[in-house]
């Protein structure tokens, strides 16, 4: 542990860099051979840290990068990552100055976006989304000569070109064949621009349940994110390829305050929890304010403290949070609780604990990046 936040933190987040390591040379490993991870780190990296996961996976040879933000990537930038940084969202045009001293390559999201981008008058690198269904970002895969235009900007250079699928996640023979779609007009768009004379730039359509579920597209890049962390989005999901990933982030918070509750005391706000005997009440000073989900209040949620893992009784608070150790034997003050990506405890794995709050891992990781520092380990 190099942080001092371990030996004096109330709360923090904790990376397994060697998990990282792992997942991101096991992901190379499932991908077609010439394929490229291309590893997204948008909002604080799923909540590990941005710059930190970056760095360590330069250290391994990652070389590609996507962040959601011009910040995200200038953030990556000054904190020295090396290699190509892909911004898969919007950009004012009027930051083409920035893109092109921060080296950063912008997706272009229509035809009249990437003509407001060229007008600029700066040389910018950019990838062009396609949109095949997801109706989101993107120029249509039909519209074949906005996409033409593009390649002909005089201030664009274009270096890839990219889709997104919506549904590659599901199993359901209707979402297979909707995404075996959108895979054909990507490349029925591809193959008629090479036709047409155009020499195509990096293609790519996977992120991490594209590459689990379609593992045979063979792709300059893999866009992977929630994969890397280690983690699949819901704890039921059912993929092609089921890699060895290992989960990389855990959430700990420190007991601050143990203390008693006679039979019929209630507990925290609206006194939601009355104490049906006596109660042991322990309080951890980590709340809804670091991200943890108010929606856990009440039994709904647990946590792991000295091998017990004991309930959230009451309201969860801003900055607080109490749990019924009644029984959990030599619970003490200082002691570590684990509240997510508990190790051997199922219940307490990232995905179980996003879908007990009625959400997917990938939401419940980048909402604690705000207030909680990131320790490596
Ligand atoms: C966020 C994002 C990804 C990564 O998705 P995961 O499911 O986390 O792998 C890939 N591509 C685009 C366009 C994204 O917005």
């Amino acid at each position: 542990m190099k942080d001092a936040a371990f030996k004096t933190g109330r709360a923090w987040i904790e990376v397994d860099m060697g998990n990282l390591r792992h997942n991101a040379e096991t992901l190379k490993k499932a991908m077609q051979p010439g394929c490229e991870l291309m590893a997204v780190v948008k909002a604080q990296a799923y909540g590990h840290g941005a710059v930190q996961t970056a760095s360590c996976l330069n250290e391994v040879g990652v070389r590609a990068f996507a962040v959601a933000t011009a910040d995200e990537g200038i953030a990556l930038r000054e904190g020295g990552v090396c290699g190509e940084i892909l911004i898969l969202g919007y950009t004012d045009v009027g930051r083409a100055a920035e893109l092109k001293e921060y080296d950063l390559m912008q997706t272009l999201i229509s035809l009249a976006y990437a003509e407001a981008l060229n007008h600029q008058g700066i040389a910018v690198k950019a990838h062009i989304k396609i949109d095949t269904g997801m109706h989101r970002l993107g120029i249509a895969s039909g519209e074949l000569s906005a996409v033409r235009k593009l390649f002909f900007m005089e201030n664009i250079s274009i270096c890839g070109m990219f889709t997104h699928l919506s549904c590659a996640d599901s199993r359901h023979p209707d979402d297979i064949a909707f995404t075996r779609g959108q895979i054909d007009s990507f490349y029925t768009m591809t193959d008629a621009l090479r036709d047409s004379g155009i020499i195509l730039p990096k293609l790519h359509i996977q992120s991490s349940y594209g590459l689990l579920n379609y593992p045979d597209l063979a792709c300059d890049y893999v866009r992977a994110g929630i994969a890397l962390y280690g983690v699949l989005s819901s704890p039921d999901d059912d993929t092609v390829l089921q890699p060895d990933l290992r989960p990389v982030f855990s959430l700990k918070s420190r007991v601050a305050l143990i203390r008693e509750v006679a039979a019929g005391g209630s507990v925290g706000y609206g006194r939601s929890f009355t104490a049906g005997r006596d109660t042991r009440i322990a309080v951890l000073p980590i709340g809804y304010g670091d991200g943890f989900p108010r929606n856990l209040s009440d039994g709904k949620g647990s946590v792991l403290i000295n091998q017990y893992v004991v309930p959230v009784v009451g309201r969860i608070c801003m900055d607080q949070l109490t749990v019924d150790i009644t029984g959990a034997e030599g619970v003490s003050v200082g002691d570590i609780a684990t509240l997510a990506g508990a190790e051997g405890y199922d219940a307490l794995s990232v995905s179980a604990v996003a879908d007990t709050s009625g959400s997917i891992s990938n939401e419940l990781l980048c909402r604690m990046g705000a207030r909680l520092p990131v320790i490596a380990r």
